[in-house]
């Protein structure tokens, strides 16, 4: 029998996994400063969501760890390397939020064309704004995917579904991928920018990818598909950082830009005085893309049998650090 800390919070039916496999689950949220005097030690395992920072010095120290389970994908907030170097597999649930933010970015494009939050902003001031409210279809528009993991390629399915053409850049993506899934893969990101008016987020933030839609490439969108002046959308629900926020705000000023939405932001909590906000094209949601019951359902299950697949001694399919270990 383990045992193994769960410290910011998990699905009943989850705890309950691990509790049948024999182990003793201890809930509780641990403050770092208590992680750093060893309130770890004699626990075999912990499962966190993004709250616990689990550094170099809390992994000092607590020897007894064999396994570090994230639940979610991110795991910003562990150190893989000290983990790897002390024994300790790191184990995610990369696959359990993959729907739910498939269906928000889906959301968050055809709010942005049919002006939902502009709308019922208007509504709510008492204005019936018909003809200020104009939008523009999904069909027949090319929509541009950066990074084509999981996520894209479920928005992709979607998205021909609603009569859209699917533009890829994803440089560590085979492109027999992206053949089978009908997208048409680009070898450069500016091409992308410069045939799709409306781009959505997928891929990892890394150094690579920090402040790639900047705004020399926003100015390549072409604003138009088709004889229609759809203008060029921007839906961000990957993670705050890959967008330059100064940029978008200045592409949407000028009209460069005809909407932008945005789950995730560089800082976060975005602060209620970040320009982005009052825009009039512009609308947002706080990082809520794996924010569903299903999701954090599944999140919890996927990262149960990951933990107990490592306690029992067995080999991970999520294993996130296999290079230190
Ligand atoms: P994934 O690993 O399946 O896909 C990421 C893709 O990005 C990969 O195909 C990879 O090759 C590609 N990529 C890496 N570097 C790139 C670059 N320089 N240019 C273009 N593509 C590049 O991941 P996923 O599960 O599809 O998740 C995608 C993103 O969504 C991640 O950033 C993840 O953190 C984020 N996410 C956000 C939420 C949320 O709450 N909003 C929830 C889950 C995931």
């Amino acid at each position: 029998m383990a045992k193994i800390a769960v410290t910011d919070g998990m699905a009943p039916e989850a705890v309950a996994v691990l509790e049948k496999a024999g182990h003793e689950v201890v809930q509780g949220f641990i403050e770092t400063s208590d992680l750093l005097a060893g309130a770890l030690n004699g626990f075999d395992a912990i499962i966190v969501r993004s709250a616990t920072k689990l550094t170099a010095d809390v992994i000092a120290a607590s020897p007894s760890l064999q396994v570090i389970g994230r639940a979610g994908v991110g795991v910003d907030n562990i150190d893989l390397k000290s983990a790897g170097e002390a024994g300790i597999m790191v184990v995610n649930a990369p696959r359990a939020s993959t729907q739910s933010v498939v269906e928000l970015t889906i959301g968050h494009l055809l709010a942005s064309l049919r002006h939902v939050p502009r709308a019922d902003r208007g509504l709510r001031q008492g204005k019936w704004e018909k003809k200020a409210l104009k939008g523009t279809e999904l069909s027949g528009k090319s929509l541009g995917l950066i990074g084509f993991g999981r996520i894209a390629q479920g928005v992709a399915s979607v998205a021909k579904v609603l009569g859209m053409d699917i533009h890829t850049y994803d440089p560590y993506l085979p492109a027999k991928v992206a053949k089978s899934q009908g997208a048409f893969l680009h070898k450069k990101v500016d091409t992308l920018f410069k045939n799709c008016t409306h781009i959505s987020i997928h891929c990892n933030l890394t150094k690579e990818t920090h402040h790639l839609v900047n705004a020399r490439r926003l100015a390549m969108m072409p604003g138009k598909a088709g004889g229609i002046e759809c203008g060029n959308h921007i839906v961000n629900c990957a993670r705050g950082g890959i967008i330059d926020e100064d940029a978008l705000l200045s592409a949407l000023e000028d009209g460069t830009i005809a909407s932008a939405a945005l789950d995730v932001f560089e800082v976060e909590p975005v602060p209620a005085d970040h320009p982005l906000l009052h825009h009039e094209n512009f609308h947002g949601t706080p990082h809520i893309g794996a924010a569903t019951l299903e999701a954090q359902r599944r999140v919890g299950l996927d990262i149960a049998s990951a933990v107990i697949t490592v306690l029992d001694g067995k080999n991970p399919e999520t294993l996130v650090n296999g290079e230190f270990l």
